[in-house]
């Protein structure tokens, strides 16, 4: 099935999709691991830094066999594209889905970018996601507010005719330094006026009744990608503190289960149970 198909199937549930990034075969197996043992569909994330460090052929073909041999349900997402150039290329690779983020130019720019990207991606019949808004991403600030605006989310979708949009509702990237106060009656009127499949960037350390809520109200991708950074580079350096082991393939295995036992918990979340 086609991503956009599955969010068209979404949008009148309470369940989401979790979308993870990866970023070597370690996280990739720990990722797969949690989609397996809960029996849930899921969405494998590269960003252009990962692609940079792994290879773009290497980097997909690794996710479309890992998915394979595990025999899931699963899809090859471009995170944050940021040019025309990236999304172009990863769909000539073969990703199910890309996202071209403009968020950052003009509005009328965003939507002339975007709507580029939608016509090439539909030659590949792949799905494409867009960002209005200013979720700040790593570094960036977190006190400058841009939240989308309803008005302008309907014009987008209109306009571009993109499948998901990403809406900045009081998220960001990164870990926060207080709990997040979502602006959910805002994600409900972006709701009324789309329909695109809605997206949460800035996923981790939202409370889980918090990501249930936006669920409820139209969130169809839930993005998760520092907690997952974060449990992994943890249990690594807590095993490696008190360890003289060289042997690496007994060293990384803990630091896998971890994104394993984390991801389980975050499906639980999105598949509503
Ligand atoms: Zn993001």
């Amino acid at each position: 099935m086609r991503l956009q198909d599955k969010y068209k199937e979404l949008q009148s549930t309470s369940v989401a999709l979790l979308a993870t990034n990866f970023y070597n075969f370690e996280t990739l197996e720990g990722v797969l691991q949690a989609a397996v043992r809960c029996n849930s569909p899921i969405i494998l994330q590269l960003t252009r830094s990962s692609i940079d460090y792994l290879g773009l052929p290497l980097a997909l073909q690794m996710a479309r066999t890992a998915i394979d041999y595990h025999g899931l349900k699963a899809w090859v997402h471009l995170d944050h594209g940021d040019s025309y150039e990236l999304a172009a290329q990863c769909l000539d690779a073969g990703f199910d889905s890309v996202m071209i983020d403009a968020s950052e130019k003009p509005f009328r720019e965003n939507i002339k970018t975007t709507k580029k990207v939608v016509a090439l991606a539909s030659k590949y019949g792949a799905c494409v996601e867009a960002e209005l808004g200013y979720v700040a991403k790593l570094g960036q600030s977190t006190e400058k507010e841009g939240f989308t605006m309803p008005e302008e989310a309907g014009r987008f979708v209109d306009e571009t005719g993109v499948d998901a949009l990403a809406v900045a509702i009081g998220t960001s990237h990164g870990f926060y330094k207080k709990e997040p106060r979502l602006d959910l009656e805002r994600l409900s009127r972006i709701r009324e006026v789309t329909n695109a499949a809605l997206v949460l960037h800035g996923g981790s350390g939202v409370p889980h009744a918090t990501l249930r809520d936006a669920i409820s109200r139209g969130i169809c991708k839930i993005n998760l990608a520092t907690e997952i950074k974060n449990i992994f580079m943890k249990t690594l350096k807590a095993k490696l503190e008190n360890e003289s082991e060289i042997d690496l393939r007994k060293v990384f295995p803990d630091a896998i289960d971890a994104v394993t036992s984390l991801v389980m918990e975050k499906l639980n979340v999105v598949n509503n149970k």
